[in-house]
């Protein structure tokens, strides 16, 4: 099965009635890059670049990042690499950086709050992947967004950045796209606000889900309420889908969901084109969307929209893809 998956790698993901899709992979390292490219990934939808501050003894360099970067960068060649900025707190730690003792770490310090509360950190990270983007389509993402000021703060470092980069005169793309994740309600409340301040949206529903339900992602005991399909999510994720089309902008989504192949009747119905995932589920999302009629696909996802609970949409969605073979 595998061998056969594997035969698919070069092939377009493209449905029976022809709707084209974009599967990108998920990284944390050039090593899992090679991977999702000999998978046919078509680009990066999310790196993640916390793994590159881990397992080490002290913030990495900014030609440390750089160097990184800009590999993955030409490796991917002409497709686009969404270079995440550092996502710490919550479950990742690193060992030289001490983090406060927390009652509810993914309610606590994380992500784009440490960023701008250490600009210095910050600026090498942007600095480093500014720096990238001549070498091929870079792409900066900013992780745990819950309001405008700190997309704002966040692009005001980056101007800095690029200004001084300027000034030294070394080369970048001067059109950097800047997007962040949507993966906290708030986000997705003033999903038409934010859509004003940035050029994309990558919906991020490992902490979406967790967030929109209260429930814990890391949590054994109520893993049972982990629900993607339950109503109150896939209605976030269309109201973020409606207002980046609004305004006009591209929205994709790159948490678990876009590997469970279940989910592709979702994506068509709401016009997501773009898909990162972990490199190893790629073949099979792309098997799928070969094997579906989009029309259909679309069908069942409007009755999923309307279902009650969680447990009725898993099961329309199962079966479906046991029906389309
Ligand atoms: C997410 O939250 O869905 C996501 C893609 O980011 P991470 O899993 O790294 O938190
Ligand atoms: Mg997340």
């Amino acid at each position: 099965k595998r061998e056969q998956l594997e035969l698919l790698a070069t092939v377009e993901a493209v449905t029976k009635d022809g709707v084209t899709l974009r599967l990108a992979g998920n990284i944390s390292s050039v090593k899992e890059l090679k991977v999702a490219l000999k998978y046919g990934a078509g680009g990066v939808g999310l790196f993640r670049t916390e793994f590159l501050y881990m397992d080490r003894s002290s913030f990495p360099t900014e030609e440390e990042q750089f160097d990184v970067y800009k590999q993955v960068v030409e490796q991917v060649g002409d497709g686009s690499v969404v270079i995440r900025t550092l996502d710490i707190g919550g479950d990742k730690h690193l060992d030289y950086f001490q983090l406060p003792e927390e009652q509810n770490p993914f309610l606590g310090y994380r992500a784009i709050r440490i960023s701008l509360d250490h600009k210095d950190m910050f600026k090498t990270q942007l600095t480093a992947i500014v720096r990238a983007s001549a070498f091929g389509k870079v792409k900066v993402m900013f992780p745990m967004i819950s309001s405008v000021e700190e997309v704002q703060a966040a692009k005001a470092v980056l101007e800095e950045v690029k200004q001084e980069l300027a000034d030294r005169g070394v080369p970048f793309d001067r059109n950097l796209p800047v997007g962040i994740m949507i993966e906290v309600p708030a986000a997705v409340m003033i999903a038409d606000l934010l859509a004003e301040e940035v050029d994309f949206f990558s919906i991020g529903t490992n902490d979406l889900v967790q967030y929109v339900l209260a429930v814990d992602r890391m949590n054994e005991q109520i893993a049972h309420m982990y629900h993607p399909y339950h109503p109150a999510v896939l209605r976030m994720i269309r109201m973020t889908v409606e207002a980046a089309a609004d305004a006009g902008i591209q929205v994709s989504v790159c948490g678990e969901m876009a590997a469970d192949e279940r989910s592709l009747p979702l994506w068509l119905e709401l016009g997501i084109s773009e898909l990162s995932m972990s490199p190893q589920a790629l073949l099979k999302v792309k098997h799928r969307a070969l094997n579906t009629i989009a029309s259909e696909a679309r069908t069942v996802a409007k009755a999923c929209f309307r279902h009650r609970t969680s447990l009725e949409t898993e099961e329309k969605l199962s079966a479906f893809v046991r029906r389309s073979g």
